[in-house]
């Protein structure tokens, strides 16, 4: 996701005339484009900024901008943890940076720009794209899943769906330039349109999923859009990140089985195969649930590659929660795993748990689902 913010941020800027340089030394302005789900990723920030401190001292260049995610989490509290950054902008609020910039430049000192709800339709169409072949392509903002582990509705905001039609016409566009393959992106794909509908100039709710759309529209689902998608002629291959289990469904498995351009890759993550952690997450289904979706979508989708997610660490995670989940993983036999040590965030429910699990005792979780996980790649590998 942060790959295609980029993208979007520096189609807005290529189109007020600056240009993209990867020498860093070169640059007048630099923008660190920012992930705050782990406190790993946060420290990166800090210290890649640091690295622009002698430049920035003896030249007064480049301006330094911190957008995204880390952005809308520190806000105000950017500049007192780095004084050299002149720039804080949060994810809905990327329209805003080339009128800061051009602030910035004119002389007028620091600024910040956070908290819209929703972005402004307009950042989608830049058209501006990194990778000729393959292009990322949202089609929501935000969540409302509220794990407690998790900053991004907080960060993100609420769940916010784009339009079929302003989806279907980016990717028409993105393939006359001959890009072949996209991945549709979304914190939660399976409820598309189920919540709000984001148009061009207005967000519309309703707490009615049966309703989805303004009354003047038809309701267009998940399964509805991959079928739009599959028809635009051109496009070769497509998939889509992320599936929540709580979500995904039989339909979805077997609308993935018919399309002839969907890859049969299904990223569902599953964080713990404990249920007493996942309700201490707020995942909102149980392993066995899992297990039943993941048997069924394996069923039904021929080939299929499943990969997941898995968390240890929690807070309160025991030995017998951890066994679980490491047996978990060898029961299903996930073709993908990211494995991630659980940290604490600011503003979620968990942050105000003890973070009781040792740094020794989750890294020591960690690498035994890294070993086996490693282990099994191999197997699967070479018996391919
Ligand atoms: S579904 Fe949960 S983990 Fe995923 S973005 Fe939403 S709150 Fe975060």
């Amino acid at each position: 996701m942060n790959i295609r913010d980029s993208e979007l941020v520096a189609g807005l800027l290529l189109k007020k005339g600056y240009k993209l340089t990867d020498q860093e030394k070169e640059a007048d302005i630099v923008l660190v484009n920012t992930c705050s789900v782990r406190k790993h990723a946060e420290d990166r920030v800090w210290s890649e900024i640091g690295k622009l401190k002698k430049r920035k001292i003896c030249t007064g260049k480049p301006f330094i901008g911190l957008i995204g995610c880390m952005a809308q989490a520190w806000q105000q509290a950017v500049f007192d943890k780095a004084p050299l950054v002149d720039l804080v902008v949060g994810p809905n609020n990327i329209s805003a940076i080339p009128g800061l910039l051009e602030d910035l430049e004119a002389g007028f000192g620091r600024a910040i720009a956070v908290g819209k709800e929703q972005r402004d339709a307009f950042v989608y169409n830049t058209e501006y794209i990194s990778d000729k072949s393959h292009s990322n392509v949202n089609i929501m903002e935000g969540c409302n899943n509220f794990c407690s582990y998790c900053i991004v509705p907080y960060v993100r905001g609420r769940e916010r769906s784009r339009d079929a039609d302003e989806i279907i016409k980016e990717i028409k566009s993105l393939v006359k330039k001959g890009v072949k393959e996209i991945t549709l992106l979304g914190q939660n794909v399976n409820s598309y349109n189920s919540v709000a509908v984001m148009t061009n100039d207005k967000l519309q709710m309703t707490n009615n999923v049966g309703e989805g759309l303004a009354s003047s529209r038809k309701k267009i689902t998940f399964t509805d859009l991959l079928k739009m998608v599959n028809d635009i002629e051109g496009l070769e291959k497509f998939d889509f990140v992320t599936s929540h289990p709580k979500d995904a469904n039989i339909a979805l498995f077997k609308k993935m089985a018919e399309l002839d351009k969907c890859r049969k890759f299904l990223h569902l993550p599953v964080q713990s195969g404990s249920d007493r952690m996942l309700k201490k997450m707020n995942r909102g289904y149980t392993v066995a649930h899992y297990k039943k979706l993941a048997k069924a979508a394996k069923e039904i989708i021929p080939g299929l590659r499943l990969g997941t997610d898995v968390m240890v660490g929690f807070p309160t995670e025991s030995e017998k929660d951890f066994e679980d989940t490491y047996q978990l993983m060898r029961e299903i036999q996930f073709d993908a795993a990211y494995l991630f040590k659980y940290s604490p965030r600011p503003h979620t429910k968990a942050a105000d748990l003890d973070d009781d699990i040792s740094e020794e005792v989750k890294r020591a979780r960690h690498q035994i689902l890294l070993d086996y996980q490693r282990k099994l790649h191999k197997k699967k590998k070479s018996a391919e």
